[in-house]
């Protein structure tokens, strides 16, 4: 019999590297990785098409019932979001989701949907999940959960160059502007917040490469799957 497997949950903010630890992680372990918040930009996207009122909650509840999110991979193992079996993996990255998306991230109805998939993604364990309330609401019990912060500056120069080598044509001050309002509301919003509990293991990484920063995780994780086998 194998190691049993853990769940490990990422959370913090916007822009912080989140999914390429988690996607490190997951490829060393051999876990699943899920890229929560992809769900959500997923779900912004067809509420836009639709012209959905976001303050008409029985047109957003009517409009849910249309939205099929699911995770699928290419012929090179790399895996992407679908909405309504549609790959929308580059839509979703664009300036116009991430300006809506915390808005629709507030909605309770949103998050009932996605936090219910995305428990029975994790259900058999063997889960990297990165998110805002992977730690405290989606997985609780989850056996390592780290919070990964950096500054503001650091995080809007990586996303500004990220969508720049992309060729999108956006500015430094717009990029960070969006992440500055995408943290307030995400950590000040009644349902969900973004916040951190005294099981979290902090990782800030404003003056860490992504090696060391995997390295540390990867041992935070050899640790939680120790303790895990004992029993
Ligand atoms: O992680 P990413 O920046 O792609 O997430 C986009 C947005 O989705 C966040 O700013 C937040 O509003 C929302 N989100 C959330 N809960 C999660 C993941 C993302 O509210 N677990």
């Amino acid at each position: 019999m194998g190691q049993p497997k853990i769940n490990i949950a990422i959370d913090g903010y916007s822009s912080c590297g989140k999914g390429t630890l988690a996607k490190a992680l997951a490829t060393a372990l051999n876990y699943v990785f899920i890229d929560s918040g992809a769900m959500y930009r997923a779900v912004t996207l067809f509420l836009m098409r639709h012209g959905v009122d976001l303050d008409d909650l029985p047109q957003v509840e009517q409009a849910l019932s249309h939205v099929q999110v699911a995770f699928e991979m290419d012929d090179s193992g790399v895996s992407f979001v679908t909405l309504n079996d549609e790959n929308v993996e580059n839509e979703i990255r664009s300036i116009a989701v991430a300006s809506k998306v915390s808005e629709v991230a507030k909605i309770q109805a949103v998050r009932d949907k996605l936090v219910y998939l995305q428990q029975q993604m994790g259900a058999k364990k063997g889960v990297v999940m990165d998110g805002r309330d992977i730690g405290t609401v989606v997985f609780p019990d989850a056996e390592l959960k780290i919070f990964m912060t950096a500054s503001v500056e650091v995080r809007a120069q990586r996303r500004f160059a990220e969508l720049v080598a992309k060729g999108d044509v956006v500015t430094f001050e717009e990029i960070s502007e969006n992440l500055k309002h995408r943290d307030s509301v995400d950590s000040s919003r009644e349902n969900s917040p973004l916040t951190m509990t005294a099981d979290y293991r902090v990782l800030d990484n404003s003056d860490m490469d992504r090696d060391a920063q995997f390295a540390l995780a990867m041992a935070w994780a050899d640790e939680a799957i120790a303790a895990n086998s004992q029993f």
